[in-house]
């Protein structure tokens, strides 16, 4: 681009990126942004929050508080996030001082499982057969429609299998209605009543896409989860070409028609008929995503930045086969200090990342390894031997 074509929607480095969130998907941000020579202001409540510990500035303060966002508009020329619970209002307030990317009206979408499947349905994009849900007698009727094994959400602050209780026969609908809900009657809930898929593999596809529309979308990545959080991505997909075009056309076409300016990672379900149905959006960097890091010429974080700077996307060809496993607080606690981190660099072309997180707790995600092979087997072969050996070295 010429300086000429430059724009006001063009951020170059030495400007600053606010972010909202400081959790590791703003430190990975971060680390990215400032070796391209961009500052980085991070809003987040946490002292030591993993992306605070690596940015310029820190608006230490709560994501519901005005003035806190309003500081962080005022130290940046555009914000992003790594957190799409982010208050709505808040952000359209602040987005007449600064560009929100992507903008509070992606984020009224990626809050709400409802929305999300109704924009995917609006869009000819395939879901499973869903009812929006706020009453007892509501969810019978829904499950009388849907049938059951059926899965009840809360339609907001989901996240990684809470707030979700399955049902696999009516009688359960009370008892189901009572684990999502708390047992609290203070007026009509809002949950999400969802067809149970039977899948043959869950898959992730991340989207860039910038002002001027320009869309790219990384390799399909497998992921295997583990009490409904993600354990180990594989990438390439182990699935037939067509299927991975399918999930690339899928989250193209929600990042289209959603307007994201920035990033949209978009979960999927690959049915027995060989179709894809969308189950999640999240408008940021997504874990199964961290692979890129290592295995293409751009990352999702330095993807999220060319984005959200108005620059020119990079490539997102797959230089190796790689596969990611998560490191939760039960593989190796902080892992800091532990011989078997040692061991776990010892196999071939695997990389170490540590979030900052000083307290381990089971289900916390505290770091993850990447490995790349020949093969997508390879890499996972190589990555679970890596956790094995940095789980079991004290
Ligand atoms: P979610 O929070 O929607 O990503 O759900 C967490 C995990 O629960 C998913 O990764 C799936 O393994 C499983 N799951 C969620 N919704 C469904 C569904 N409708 N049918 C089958 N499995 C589901």
């Amino acid at each position: 681009m010429s300086p000429t074509e430059q724009s006001a929607d063009v951020v170059l480095p030495g400007g600053t990126i606010g972010i909202v969130g400081g959790g590791q998907l703003g430190r990975m941000f971060a680390l990215e942004a400032r070796r391209m020579g961009y500052r980085v202001a991070v809003l987040d409540p946490a002292a030591d929050a993993p992306a605070a510990q690596v940015a310029d500035e820190h608006v230490h303060a709560s994501f519901s508080d005005p003035a806190a966002m309003r500081a962080l508009a005022d130290r940046s020329d555009v914000v992003t996030l790594e957190w799409e619970n982010a208050d709505v209002a808040t952000l359209r307030d602040i987005e007449r001082i600064v560009p929100i990317r992507p903008g509070p009206g992606v984020l009224e979408v990626a809050q709400h499982r409802v929305r999300e499947k109704d924009t995917a349905r609006a869009l000819g994009i395939l879901t499973a057969g869903y009812r929006a849900v706020s009453t007892r007698d509501e969810l019978r009727e829904a499950l009388r429609e849907i049938g059951s094994p059926a899965v009840l959400k809360t339609a907001r602050w989901g996240y990684d299998g809470k707030g979700q209780a399955v049902i696999r026969d009516p009688s359960d609908s009370d008892s189901a209605f009572d684990a999502v809900t708390g047992g609290r009657e203070d007026g009509p809930a809002e949950l999400i009543l969802e067809e149970w898929v039977r899948f043959t593999l869950e898959v992730s596809v991340v989207c860039a896409r910038t002002v001027r529309d320009e869309v790219a979308c990384f390799p399909v990545a497998e992921n295997v989860h583990r009490n409904a959080v993600l354990d180990v991505s594989i990438v390439p997909a182990r699935i037939p070409a067509r299927v991975a075009d399918e999930a690339r056309r899928v989250a193209e076409t929600m990042a289209r028609g959603l307007g994201v300016v920035g990033l949209l990672a978009v979960e999927m379900f690959v049915g027995h008929d060989g179709h894809v149905r969308m189950n999640e959006i999240a408008p940021r960097p997504h874990n199964s995503g961290h692979y890129t890091l290592e295995a293409c010429p751009v990352s999702q974080f330095e993807q999220q930045l060319r984005a959200v700077c108005g620059l020119p996307l990079g490539s997102t060809e797959l230089l190796r086969p790689a596969a990611m496993a998560n490191l939760m607080g039960e593989h190796a606690g902080t892992a800091l200090g532990r011989a078997g981190a040692a061991e776990a660099l010892g196999v071939p072309m695997t990389a170490l990342h540590l979030y900052g997180k000083a307290q381990a707790r089971p289900g916390r995600k505290m770091g993850h390894l990447t490995s790349l092979g020949d093969t997508a087997e390879e890499a996972m072969e190589r990555v679970l031997r890596a956790r094995g050996l940095l789980s079991a070295g004290g």
